[in-house]
Parts: structure tokens; C-alpha cells; sequence
């Protein structure tokens, strides 16, 4: 069972609720708590456990190869999100902004771009007993929260299988890496707190 615990506001218990609820849950059974808030996580200063695996993470880029590109222009034109743009005789990757998509390396006539990897972020994994604990820290300057929250959900299946129970973190607000956070759980907690601004960002949620 997969549930995740979210909000439209930071800052209304999140952490406190995820960490509580696996913890407990823990007493009893085997249990997951990732910490998906990649962009900020702060579980870990909650949970005292062992380092049982630590890597880099990477997620796929572009690479221009200007001795096979004829600028022709069909990757500017692809790109939805201003990643890759040319400038006169240069072809310009901002692999920051880059989605992973592919689009533009598989229409290049030319193979000019093919993707290659960059590192984005650490994931870390420790236990206690019977909880996992899974957290994942984008690197300064990352931008994109979405391909490593899929990242850290992958490991998690790959690597734990079994019958967990698994309890989310998920980022606050209501954007792309909620939805990549909360898109396959079987049920999502949303916590809140008694002010105006609470009750607007609960409803948004
Ligand atoms: S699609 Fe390929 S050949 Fe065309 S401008 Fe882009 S990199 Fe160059
Ligand atoms: S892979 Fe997709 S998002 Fe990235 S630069 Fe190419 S078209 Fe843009």
C-alpha cells in the first residue's frame, strides 16, 4: 500500500505526519518512508538509522555535436521548454531546463544530439529495524524535481518489492512533482493548517 502524505502549503506538518505514521507503522511491520520533497528534504533529521546505499543520480541531456550538425533548426523547434536553441552557427543546450524528452536527439537528422548523462542529485537509503528509509537531494542549481522523484520511485520498486507499506513525503504545492509524487499511491493525506491561506491552498490541493 502506497500513501502519500501532501499539501498545497509548505510548512503545515508533512513531515511530522510522514515520519510519525512510518515510524509507528514500523513498531509492527516493514515499512518505506522516502522523503520525495527532493527540492528541500527534511525527513532525515527525524530518523536515526544506518547507511545501507548511497548513489549519484543522473538524468539524460542533450550533447551537441557541431562537426554533424547541419542547422537545420528542427530541435529549436521542438523543444517545448526553451532547452535547446540556436544561435546563428551554435546550438545551445541548457540542460537545466532540459525534460528529458528525447524529442529533439531522435528527430535530429543528422545524429548531432545525442543524450548523455548528467548528474542531478544523491539518493540515500538506511534502516532501522523494520523501516527503509529512502531520500533523495537534488543538487544546487537543479532545476527539475520530476525525473528524480521518478528516479526514487524506481529504486524503491526495484530494490523493495516486498509487501511495505509505503508512506510518500511528497513536495508542497500543487505542480508537476506533486503529481509525479502522488500519481500511483492508493491514498493521499493532505494536512493543512487553520489559517485563510490553509483552508485556499487545501482546496487547491
Ligand atoms: S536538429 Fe540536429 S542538425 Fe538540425 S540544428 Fe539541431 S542539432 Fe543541428
Ligand atoms: S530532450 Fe526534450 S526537453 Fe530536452 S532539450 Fe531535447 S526536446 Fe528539449
Amino acid at each position: 500500500m502506497k500513501i502519500a502524505i501532501a499539501s498545497g502549503k509548505g510548512g503545515t506538518g508533512k513531515t511530522t505526519l510522514s515520519v510519525n505514521l512510518a515510524s509507528f507503522l514500523a513498531e509492527q511491520q516493514e515499512v518505506i518512508l522516502a522523503d520525495l520533497d527532493v527540492e528541500e528534504p527534511n525527513s532525515g533529521l527525524f530518523i536515526r538509522a544506518d547507511l545501507i546505499h548511497e548513489e549519484d543520480t543522473f538524468k539524460m541531456v542533450p550533447d551537441w555535436k557541431e562537426d554533424q550538425c547541419t542547422l537545420c533548426g528542427e530541435c529549436q523547434k521542438v523543444c517545448n521548454f526553451n532547452a535547446v536553441i540556436q544561435l546563428g552557427k551554435m546550438i545551445m543546450v541548457f540542460p537545466e531546463l532540459c525534460h528529458a524528452c528525447y524529442a529533439c536527439s531522435e528527430l535530429c537528422p543528422t545524429d548531432a544530439l545525442p543524450m548523455i548523462p548528467k548528474k542531478m542529485g544523491k539518493l540515500k537509503h538506511l534502516k532501522n529495524n523494520h523501516l527503509h528509509f529512502i531520500e533523495s537531494r537534488l543538487d544546487i542549481g537543479e532545476e527539475q524535481a520530476v525525473p528524480l522523484i521518478k528516479k526514487t520511485q524506481k529504486y524503491i520498486s526495484e530494490q523493495l518489492n516486498g509487501s511495505y507499506i509505503q508512506i510518500y513525503d511528497s513536495p508542497p504545492g500543487t505542480s508537476c512533482p506533486v503529481i509525479a509524487a502522488t500519481k500511483d499511491v492508493d491514498y493521499v493525506i493532505l494536512v493543512t493548517e487553520p489559517t485563510p491561506f490553509g483552508l485556499h491552498d487545501l482546496k487547491l490541493a
